[in-house]
């Protein structure tokens, strides 16, 4: 008989997962709490209007590209999706923009426009984070099972970019003398949830990503990506069962055995949790289970920010946007110390907002925008009390896209949803609402995340952000990979 897998959640990194194991032979069983598949990658319908509840932006595919090919399928014929150019417009509240492009001269001729005299700059950025890159992609794509792992030879070449004493924008710096350039290649550290100021400078590959390979829109947002892969992961004979909540993590003898639900017992001959790391230590694995991650343990952990969203259905169409379009605060140093430090809601925020109507016209009638705006907030914390402050954050928000051109946009609201951090605390189970996970510090990074093999029990494994190699698709899918192996070797049945 097959070994059997329990999944905990059908988020990106378990379903990747499934595809893998199911492949590989195992009987697989996703249980999900949702209604639907996908997580934080899951859709938001209504009215006609469809909208990403979390992930737009599908950087570098070759990973998931990878992960559908080993299983025997072609992920561009599963998910059609466009590339997008230009890929986003940056609005500087501090004056001046720039249509960025993954067209290199297009991008020094945006940047001539800008700051002549950094133009000639962006070629080096590019060439020097290739060669980082090319040094660091080993350490993305294998476990970290201790300190050790650094002496590894082939990770060893990693260190001189490290840099721990250098702050991301400190590395831009070094590239571009106007201040804008240096947050326009330094912002995407907001991906991970994390300020430029104190996200380590190893993290410029994520803008080298994005003008090295483009930003990718899948037809019908990022969420087909994740129904795509649940329509796969099943054909190849795992079981997604939907509405169905895991209440506890059962472990015998230090190793995990099966998981409990509203229906009884489940057992298992190993069990990966995809669902929000600090909110399944905590809430699914009993204390006396937990020697490293106690609840203290955990609370004393460093988390990203949170989000607040609007999800608007707008009659009318709004040509003033590009597909992503990105407003950096006039004062963005003050910006970020008031999300991360002092833990208040900033006045004049920055903000993105997605207008996929632009390039993809299934996600809202015609005739009509879904647009989608975010805006990075702290996460959970006592100085902020959503009840009071939702409504009135709206309309701060609303206030915002009329820096981008949106000026008349309340009377045409035809659908509306806001998310608030303690909606992602408290409706999807994400602990301290903070939606990019643990930060990425590099305490928290490598060795240092929680490990693939979860160190408090056998046969339990970790998938998606919370562990290494971090938060964002690429990197969770490759989560999925690891952990996916390390599962196949201790079941005895890698190849
Ligand atoms: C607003 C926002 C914007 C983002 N934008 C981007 C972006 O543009 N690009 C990018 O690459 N990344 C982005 N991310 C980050 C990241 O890619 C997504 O959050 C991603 O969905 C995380 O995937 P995951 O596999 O870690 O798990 P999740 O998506 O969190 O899925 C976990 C699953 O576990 C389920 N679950 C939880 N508890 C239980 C339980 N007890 N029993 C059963 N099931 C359970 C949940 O319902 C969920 O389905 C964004 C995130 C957010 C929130």
């Amino acid at each position: 008989m097959s070994n059997r897998v329990i999944i905990i959640g059908a988020g990106p990194g378990g379903l990747a997962t499934a595809m893998l194991l199911a492949k590989a032979g195992l009987d697989v069983t996703v249980l999900e709490k949702e209604p639907r598949v996908g997580g934080r990658t899951s859709p938001i319908e209504g009215g006609g209007y469809r909208f990403d509840l979390g992930p737009t932006f599908f950087l570098y595919p070759q990973i998931l590209e990878e992960i559908f090919a080993a299983v025997g399928r072609d992920l561009r014929r599963e998910v059609p999706m466009k590339k997008l150019d230009p890929q986003y417009r940056l609005v500087f509240g501090a004056g001046g923009e720039l249509l960025c492009s993954s067209d290199v001269e297009r991008m020094v001729a945006e940047i001539a426009r800008l700051a002549p005299q950094d133009a000639p700059q962006f070629r080096r950025f590019m060439a020097e984070n290739r060669v980082k890159l090319e040094k660091f992609a080993p350490c993305l794509q294998s476990p970290w099972l201790g300190w050790t792992s650094l002496l590894q030879p082939r990770l060893l070449g990693v260190l001189p970019f490290l840099k721990p004493w250098k702050s991301l924008h400190a590395e831009l710096a070094g590239y571009f003398r106007d201040p804008r350039l240096q947050l326009a290649f330094t912002f995407q550290s907001k991906y991970l949830g994390m300020s430029p100021f104190q996200c380590p400078s190893l993290f410029s590959i994520l803008s080298f990503l994005e003008y090295e390979h483009g930003i990718f829109h899948p037809i019908g947002g990022c969420n087909a990506l994740t129904r795509g892969m649940a329509r796969v992961a099943a054909e190849l004979g795992a079981s997604i069962r939907l509405n169905e909540t895991v209440t506890e993590i059962l472990v015998e003898n230090r190793r995990a055995v099966g998981v409990r639900t509203a229906a009884g017992e489940l057992r298992a001959d190993a069990v990966v949790v995809n669902a929000d790391f600090g909110h399944a230590v905590t809430k699914l694995l009993p204390p006396q289970h937990r020697r490293k991650w106690t609840d203290d343990a955990v609370a004393g952990k460093r988390f990203s920010c949170s989000t607040f969203m609007l999800y608007l259905g707008i009659e009318g169409r709004c040509d003033q946007l590009q597909h992503h379009n990105i407003y950096v605060a006039a004062d963005y140093r003050r910006n970020l110390d008031e999300i991360e430090n002092q833990h208040i809601l900033t006045e004049d925020p920055s903000f993105y907002v997605e207008n996929p109507g632009r390039t993809d016209e299934t996600m809202a009638p015609a005739g009509h925008s879904a647009l989608y705006v975010l805006v990075p907030v702290s996460h959970q914390h006592p100085n902020i009390d959503w009840t009071r402050e939702r409504a009135r954050y709206r309309q701060v928000a609303l206030r915002q896209l009329a820096k981008l051109g949106l000026t008349d946009l309340e009377k045409r609201i035809r659908f509306e949803r806001i998310v608030t951090p303690a909606d992602w605390e408290g409706k999807v189970a994400v602990y301290r609402g903070a939606t990019f996970n643990l930060a990425h510090n590099l305490g928290q990074m490598l060795h240092l995340r929680p490990g693939n093999r979860f160190e408090e029990a056998g046969r339990l494994y970790l998938v998606g952000g919370g562990t290494h190699p971090g938060s964002g698709l690429p990197v969770i899918f490759e989560s999925a990979r690891i952990s996916a192996r390390l599962l196949l070797e201790d079941l005895g049945q890698a190849t």
